[in-house]
């Protein structure tokens, strides 16, 4: 039941599961600690996580959700379709991109209907800025990466040491760092590299980043302390770290391994499997790969003849590669060695499985994090965006991760060029070096183990991330007895 003086939080998540679950454990926090929230979301995107939030309501937690219509048919869309994670095509992509500006007013009339005391919004959403200035209220910026992407990013548009290069694939050094971080041009996001549509939206992000209250972001002190000061020094933005929120908005959960029921199949298969021997594979959400980078994982971790998992998205349109792939799954079937999991992994539980050792990642911060809180070392494959630089993170300034050596920041649906693709025998060594037994494989996978302690300590009472969010509750609280009683409707 919400009083009047109690702290009333809108969060406004992004319709992509990278985005969406992040902002959904952090709400869930914020009302574990007796903030007043609410979900803006619409229908489908709230089926995605509504069990949660009806439990924690039923548990006692000032949680709801409210729901906007999407757009589906001025988009040309068919309903339900307003997930990226549903998004088949580039094109379907763009029509829920479009479908969800398209539901600015409405979502600015809905706050001035809740007139909550805080928006926090997804980093996407820039124009809350002005909705959040018309209310008088603090936005706060969620910023869906790590702090060194943002640095990086940020200090690249700065300085544009990628500019005059003699060609796409020489090296620069990123200025401005606390540890020498050589990229490619051929490495950043492509609306760093050529200025294109999606440049001065970005250019709004980050503006929008600096004009509000402060940012969120899901990683902690232990991880990143070299660059949450630089963010705060160079950037000059206030912020706040309080991850990793998808452990420790599911820590209580006791439902969490019973829903699958014990007799999954990937989980039996698992159970038989050694402690540390398998490698689990995943892309994320969004990443969609082409036949020729299937066929070469297929055969490069067939292989290196360790055990493996790999999630694979399966294309409806694409005869051959489908029937690649099902005489691989027999094969693996036969052999013991893999398991093919389509479409979509329960993943947290499958890192968390004791016989899992490692993974091959594309560096979205979400499964970055995931993998870091069960002290897996990592096999680092970027695809786009920020993932490049997520990598350098983990390979050159963490040292839990061999790079697999890719070499362009795509677009998801583009086609890889023949000398992007990477080879069978590039990806059966990077997991030869992964889960072999050498020295430098053993300290790789102690430092993962650290990390991950220490992931788990700073969620805990009197912890980073836990002082983290109490503070800035506090800081949130003050705002709202500090705001003139007229303005106090
Ligand atoms: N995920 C999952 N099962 C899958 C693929 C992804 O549960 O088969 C989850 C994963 O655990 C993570 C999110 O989807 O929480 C993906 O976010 P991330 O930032 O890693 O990558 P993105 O999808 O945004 O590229």
């Amino acid at each position: 039941q919400q009083s009047h003086n109690q702290l009333h939080v809108t969060f406004l998540p992004h319709p992509s599961p990278g985005h969406m679950n992040p902002m959904i454990d952090t709400a869930r926090l914020f009302a574990k600690h007796g903030v007043n929230v609410t979900i803006i979301t619409t229908h489908a995107n709230a089926s995605t996580f509504q069990k949660s939030i009806d439990s924690d309501f039923n548990s006692g937690y000032p949680i709801k959700t409210h729901l906007i219509k999407f757009p589906s048919a001025q988009v040309g869309l068919p309903d339900g379709v307003e997930n990226m994670k549903d998004g088949t095509s580039f094109e379907i992509l763009g029509k829920i991109g479009l479908g969800i500006s398209m539901l600015q007013d409405p979502i600015e009339a809905l706050f001035q209907d809740l007139q909550p005391d805080c928006i926090v919004t997804d980093m996407m959403f820039p124009w809350t800025v002005e909705a959040a200035a018309r209310l008088g209220i603090p936005r706060i910026h969620y910023y869906s990466s790590s702090y060194f992407s943002n640095c990086a990013a940020h200090l690249i548009m700065k300085y544009r040491p990628h500019d005059n290069l003699v060609s796409d694939t020489h090296k620069f050094t990123i200025p401005g760092l606390p540890h020498t971080i050589e990229m490619t041009p051929l490495q950043l996001p492509f609306w760093i590299r050529t200025q294109s549509f999606a440049t001065a939206y970005f250019e709004a992000i980050y503006e929008s980043q600096k004009r509000s209250y402060g940012t969120l972001y899901n990683s902690f002190h232990e991880l990143e302390s070299d660059y949450e000061k630089l963010s705060n020094t160079t950037m000059g933005i206030k912020t706040w770290s309080v991850g990793p929120v998808s452990s420790w908005a599911n820590k209580d959960d006791e439902k969490k391994g019973n829903t699958l029921g014990k007799e999954a199949e990937w989980l039996n298969w698992l159970n038989t499997k050694q402690n540390e021997s398998v490698l689990y594979v995943s892309f994320g959400s969004l990443t969609r790969l082409d036949n020729a980078q299937i066929v070469e994982i297929a055969h490069g971790l067939e292989n290196s003849g360790h055990n493996f998992i790999w999630v694979v998205r399966k294309k409806e349109s694409d005869e051959s590669e489908n029937t690649f792939l099902q005489d691989f799954e027999e094969r693996m079937k036969e052999s013991k060695k893999g398991y093919i999991i389509w479409n979509w992994a329960p993943q947290l539980l499958i890192l968390d499985h004791p016989a899992t050792g490692g993974i091959v990642t594309h560096c979205g911060w979400n499964s970055t994090l995931e993998s870091l809180n069960s002290g897996l070392p990592m096999i680092t494959w970027p695809m786009f965006g920020d993932q490049f630089y997520n990598e350098k993170l983990l390979v050159d300034v963490l040292k839990i991760a061999v790079p697999v050596g890719a070499k362009e920041n795509k677009l998801w649906t583009s086609t890889s060029s023949e000398d992007v693709v990477v080879k069978r025998e590039e990806i059966a060594k990077a997991v030869e070096i992964l889960m072999g037994s050498d020295q430098e494989s053993k300290a790789m996978r102690v430092r993962a183990k650290k990390l991950g302690d220490a992931a788990k300590r700073t969620i805990e009472e009197g912890g980073d991330s836990y002082n983290n969010l109490i503070q800035l509750i506090d800081d949130l609280k003050s705002l709202k007895k500090s705001k003139p009683l007229d303005e106090k409707v």
